[in-house]
């Protein structure tokens, strides 16, 4: 095994291990939770070392990168999830390599995402990304707002749900740095069985990245999307601006 190859392993398994610690702990089986790798940054020789280690699902975040890096790994037997901000007019694009979209959070990535999803063999799978920030928001390193708010997530997911070529798999959402990752997993765990109520395909809650995975486990996720605790560090990773959360942490009510 190549020094790479063992340095990601040792993180693998120590990610693995968090994972079935956080479902012990609150009697989960780790089987209901699904390790997504994310990948942005890192080369497609460590997509290939994350399939030789048991990997199946890895994440990517733009557009171009995602998709040069799936032809790269094209003979690998891989699910490909998106989690980056959506551009309307990227949507269609990312609809044609990636086999899910966690970051739906408007109407009008739909048309996009349907035009792709009908041109596949089986629909596209599609998560509905709520926004879990204070109220007022942040802004990314691009301007954008990520997430629609939770007040109007069950349309936009009933939206989704009638959109023919796509699957509405359920929510996914972030924890605001410097928040109470347990509140604002909280609200999203709310958010998604009221989606579920609606929409019986709805089962999935896409929530804890590396530093909080635990907490996300806990409230009942079951895709994580973990990317530095098992490859390492992103060099010159951008951080985005952040507000500071009230004393009470995450948001008010819906
Ligand atoms: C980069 C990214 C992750 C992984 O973050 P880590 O802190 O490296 O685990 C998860 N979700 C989204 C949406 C991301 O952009």
């Amino acid at each position: 095994m190549s020094a790479r190859a063992s340095d990601v392993a040792a993180g693998l398994d120590s990610v693995r291990r968090r994972i079935e610690a956080a479902c012990a702990a609150v009697g989960r089986d780790p089987a209901e939770v699904t390790l997504v790798v994310v990948t942005k940054t890192f080369p497609a020789d460590d997509v290939r070392i994350l399939h030789d280690l048991g990997v199946r699902h890895v994440a990517e975040n733009r557009h171009q990168e995602g998709s040069a890096k799936r032809a790269e790994c094209a003979r690998l037997d891989l699910v490909w999830h998106f989690v980056g901000h959506l551009q309307s007019n990227k949507a269609g694009l990312v609809g044609s390599w990636a086999d899910v979209v966690h970051s739906v959070d408007r109407a009008r990535l739909l048309p996009g995402l349907a035009r792709a999803g009908a041109e596949r063999e089986r629909p596209l799978d599609v998560l509905v990304q709520v926004s879990l920030d204070p109220p007022g928001g942040r802004v990314g390193t691009l301007g954008e707002r990520s997430g629609v708010d939770p007040e109007q997530a069950v349309a936009l997911a009933a939206e989704v749900a009638g959109t023919p070529g796509l699957l509405l798999r359920g929510v996914m959402g972030v924890a605001p740095p410097g928040c109470d990752a347990t509140q604002a997993f909280a609200l999203l765990a709310r958010i998604g069985a009221a989606v579920r109520e609606r929409v019986a395909s709805a089962g999935w809650m896409s929530a804890g990245m590396s530093g909080d995975l635990d907490e996300a486990v806990a409230a009942g996720a079951t895709h994580v999307r973990v990317g530095s605790a098992v490859l390492g560090n992103r060099s010159g990773a951008p951080v985005a601006s952040t507000r500071q959360c009230g004393p009470t942490g995450g948001r008010r009510e819906p």
